[in-house]
This record gives structure tokens, C-alpha cells and sequence, in this order.
């Protein structure tokens, strides 16, 4: 069998970060989507896999253990998939804390932004849809706009207030790129470029990133994922050609009805590229 052609999916998340599912559920949801060798990729958290892992291992998949890691590249957020890594490695769970570091803070700021522009108590709100104000995420704000009947879905959240520039949005300072890509390395794991094409990047910008991704180690980027559409898989299918990049496929699956599409649920990856997972199967 042709490697791409296997169910991998490794990319999501659970309650642990933004998701709404626990690892368990999620690993369960996995599996009922036919997926064999899966990964749980909660933001800058490692403290789902113990239970992903068993409930995978459980279930009869492959489980590879992971962590999606929130950069600050030249000005714009990028995320970073640690693929395979040790959890209990100390320099990736420290910086994974500095990362998390500041995302309270911020979340405050976010409310106050909304405040001003006539949504009061939003920080509060958002507070109420996770158990670890430490995670306080976009995602978490946009549930609590949706449920409060500001926007229609979370999608429409970001188009109208949390995404860049639109007047929920606070810049944060996150990881930097080299560190991030040291903490996974040093755990053992592949860093990853999360879904390349959500980045509001010029290609000159584009070429600069992937240049210093490459001096930095980095081997692998995610092509057909839940976060690009069927044009970017095409795009980005062509530009692991040209890199010589290893390719990923993962749903980034948050919750049920949430997103574009389920765990197990996308096309593989087209035939002549070389799938991340490989080295470790
Ligand atoms: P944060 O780490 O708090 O900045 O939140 C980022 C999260 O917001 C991502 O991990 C996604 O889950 C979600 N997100 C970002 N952009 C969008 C979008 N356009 N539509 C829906 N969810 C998004
Ligand atoms: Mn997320
Ligand atoms: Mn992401
Ligand atoms: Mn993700």
C-alpha cells in the first residue's frame, strides 16, 4: 500500500485546548472515522496525551504524540505541529508554559476590545466555555458570540471581530520560531508548518519563512488539511515539491459541526508526495 493511502490524521484537539471533546472522545471519533495512525495536537498543551494515547492505543491505533505550537513570525502568528514528541520532555513543557503565559492577560484585553465596540462581558463569557483560564482562546470567545447571538458561527466571529485587524483582536507576542523548533527537536519530535495557507503572508514573505524553516531543520508541512481549502491542498502539494518537503494530513477537528470537515473525513495526500508519517511506521 502506498503510504499517503493510509487514514492518518494528525492534527486536532480536545478540551484540553479549544476543542470540545475530551482526548477519549476525540480518539473514539477518530477511530469511528477510520483513521489508523492519529495524533491529539492541543495548543501549546501536552496534557491530553496520557489519555489520548491510552484511549488510541485502546482502539487499535498507531498514536503519535503531538503539540500545536503558537509562533510569532515576522509580525503574524503561525503554528507549529510537534510531531512525535516526548511529553514528559522538561524544555518542551517549559516552553509550552511561557508560551501559555499571557494568554489571561490577553484574553482581558480581548474583552475590553469588545466592550468598546458594544459587547459587554464577553471575557466572562468566554471564560464559562473552558476549565483553564490559562487556555482562554479566540475559539472560546467566538462559542460564547455565537451562543449570544452576536455572529451566526464561529467562521463569521472571525470574519467580523476576532480575526486580524477586525476589532476583537489584540496582537500577542508568542513563541519564536527557532525556540519552538528546538523544544520539539529536543523532545524528539518532526516540526511541523500548520496549514501553510491560512497565513496572510506575501509570497516573498512565504519564501522567507520556508527558507528559515529549512536552515532551522525543519523538514515537513501540512498540505491537505481541514484549515485549507481544495485549491491549497494543489498549492501546497506543489510547494513540498518544490521544498522537498514531507507532507501532513490532519482535520484540525475542534468540535461536532464546527469546521470544515471530521477526523478521518479528508482526501489523502496525493500519491507521489512523501508522507510525514512514514519515518515512524
Ligand atoms: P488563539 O490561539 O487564541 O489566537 O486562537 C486561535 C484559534 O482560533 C485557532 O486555533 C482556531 O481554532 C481558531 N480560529 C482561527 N481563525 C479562525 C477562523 N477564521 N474561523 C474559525 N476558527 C478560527
Ligand atoms: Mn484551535
Ligand atoms: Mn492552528
Ligand atoms: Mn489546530
Amino acid at each position: 500500500m502506498n503510504p499517503t493511502a493510509i487514514n492518518a490524521d494528525l492534527h486536532c484537539h480536545s478540551t484540553v485546548s479549544d476543542g470540545q471533546l475530551s482526548p477519549a472522545d476525540v480518539a473514539a471519533r477518530a477511530h469511528a472515522g477510520g483513521v489508523t495512525v492519529w495524533s491529539l495536537t492541543d495548543h501549546d498543551q501536552l496534557g491530553g496525551q496520557r489519555e489520548a494515547r491510552a484511549a488510541a492505543e485502546a482502539l487499535g491505533m498507531r498514536y503519535l504524540a503531538g503539540v500545536e505550537i503558537s509562533v510569532t513570525w515576522a509580525g503574524r502568528t503561525v503554528h507549529i505541529v510537534g510531531m512525535n514528541v516526548d511529553p514528559e520532555n522538561e524544555e518542551l513543557r517549559n516552553g509550552l508554559a511561557s508560551t501559555r503565559n499571557g494568554r489571561a492577560a490577553r484574553g482581558v484585553a480581548i474583552g475590553e476590545a469588545l466592550a468598546a465596540v458594544g459587547i459587554p462581558n464577553a471575557y466572562e463569557g468566554a471564560l464559562r466555555y473552558t476549565d483553564d483560564p490559562d487556555m482562554i482562546s479566540r475559539t472560546h470567545f467566538a462559542r460564547f458570540l455565537v451562543d449570544a447571538g452576536y455572529a451566526q458561527s464561529t467562521s463569521d466571529v472571525f470574519a467580523r471581530y476576532l480575526g486580524d485587524g477586525k476589532p476583537g483582536f489584540v496582537g500577542h507576542r508568542w513563541a519564536k520560531l527557532a525556540d519552538a523548533m528546538r523544544w520539539i527537536r529536543n523532545a524528539g519530535g518532526e516540526p511541523i508548518i500548520a496549514h501553510p495557507g491560512r497565513y496572510d503572508y506575501t509570497p516573498v514573505e512565504f519564501a522567507a519563512l520556508f527558507d528559515e524553516f529549512i536552515q532551522l531543520g525543519g523538514k515537513a508541512i501540512e498540505v491537505v488539511t481541514g484549515s485549507h481549502t481544495p485549491d491549497q491542498y494543489r498549492e501546497y502539494a506543489d510547494v513540498a515539491r518544490k521544498y522537498g518537503f514531507e507532507a501532513s494530513r490532519g482535520s484540525d477537528f475542534h468540535a461536532p459541526g464546527e469546521g470544515r470537515i471530521d477526523l478521518g473525513q479528508l482526501p489523502p495526500l496525493p500519491p507521489d508526495l512523501k508522507p510525514v508519517w512514514q519515518r515512524w511506521l
